[in-house]
């Protein structure tokens, strides 16, 4: 089958791998740009969050390429992204587009119907194919959130503007290109040292900024404005606190099995939050606890206007910003978040952040 399927980031590098390996041929959608999101928006209910809008656009772009099938992921729980897909099926459906929807989510109960979607997708590849393709989309997408955190270590102390994400997205085209997993290994070894080599040898001590929030928004660069990106070209290490693997292991894997426990983020999140409210936000306070705790300088919370679950997280933000003295900036993201406004936020809040560590001694 020809699939097409929604970008999350650079996601798509290790999906290709995994659908080529189950015996399909990928139809991956142009990189997400404005034409994406003014389409997406167009076709979609204004109230839906940014993602939704965001990923229609993407199936769109990727059937005009002549997908047959679309893959999408689902969830359950208080937040809207259980029914995205069955929305997105309807709306391709409504207008004309003549494809399989093949919605992939962890199952509650409802095993038979999992089974279903997973048939579809397995089909009568070899087990043999299957799996090395499975290890080589695996350790794809670990090694290309690697690249991305070296970039992310790299970037404040380059010697020359510009020279970090240059070279991440050498490094992100050859792993694409890599079919096997010690070509991926390969990669790995040599972006370490090349990533080093473009630190200059007099560096101050950067800032260290950790980003939490909806995980969509805080893992694409096009519906974050490429915050990251921008927080390290005003000096700032940004650290991760979502990881795409660990999401994969925790709600795919070990949620299927039973294994996976909310227990570690209520006791981080707790005086705060109870338990689980939909997508991310009990991550986004435990996590923001954790950095404090952490001694770093502060966290930056990104979410999509109109997104539940972080909507309550950042009522409660400002608490854990004062018990725990560490600094926080919100920011919301939609279609119309102007480019200048953003930038001025991100720059106001670091001098200030600056400023405070040098008051502290930090
Ligand atoms: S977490 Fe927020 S942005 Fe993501 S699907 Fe749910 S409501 Fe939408």
């Amino acid at each position: 089958m020809r699939i097409t399927f929604p970008h999350l980031g650079n996601a798509y590098i290790a999906v290709e791998s995994l659908l080529r390996g189950l015996g399909h041929e990928p139809v991956t959608p142009p990189l997400t740009n404005r034409q994406t999101l003014e389409r997406g928006s167009f076709h979609s209910p204004a109230e839906m969050c940014l993602p939704f809008k965001i990923s229609l656009g993407n199936m769109l772009e990727g059937i005009d390429l002549g997908a047959e099938s679309v893959l999408m992921i689902g969830g359950w729980g208080p937040c809207r992204l259980g029914y995205y897909g069955e929305i997105q099926r309807l709306l391709l459906e409504a207008l004309g587009k003549e494809v399989e929807f093949i919605t992939l989510e962890v199952p509650r109960g409802n095993y038979s119907r999992y089974m279903v979607h997973l048939q579809k997708l397995t089909g009568s590849t070899k087990f043999d194919h299957l799996r090395s393709g499975a290890s080589l989309s695996w350790a794809k997408l670990n090694a290309l959130e690697e690249l991305e955190i070296l970039a992310l270590q790299t970037r404040p102390r380059e010697k020359k503007r510009g020279a970090t994400t240059g070279y991440l997205q050498y490094q992100l085209e050859q792993l694409r290109a890599a079919e096997t997993v010690q070509e991926v290994e390969e990669i790995l070894s040599t972006a370490s040292r090349g990533f080093l080599r473009l630190r200059a040898r007099e560096q101050n001590r950067p800032l260290r900024l950790g980003v939490v929030g909806e995980i969509y928004t805080v893992m694409d660069p096009f519906s974050n404005l490429r915050l990251e990106e921008r927080l390290g070209y005003l000096g700032v290490e940004v650290v991760r606190t979502i990881s795409l693997a660990e999401w994969v292991k925790n709600h795919i894997f070990k949620k299927a099995l039973g294994l996976y426990s909310l227990a570690p983020l209520r006791r981080l999140a707790a005086g705060y939050l109870r338990g689980f409210i939909g997508g991310h936000g009990l991550e986004s306070i435990a996590r923001s606890v954790d950095l404090a705790r952490k001694n770093l300088d502060g966290v930056v919370h990104v979410l999509p206007l109109s997104c539940m679950p972080e909507i309550v997280a950042r009522g409660i933000l400002p608490r854990v910003s004062r018990d725990h003295g560490i600094p926080v900036l919100s920011l919301m993201v939609d279609e119309h978040t102007g480019e200048g406004g953003f930038q001025t936020r991100l720059e106001a809040f670091v001098d200030m952040v600056q400023r405070r560590v040098g008051r502290l001694g930090k």
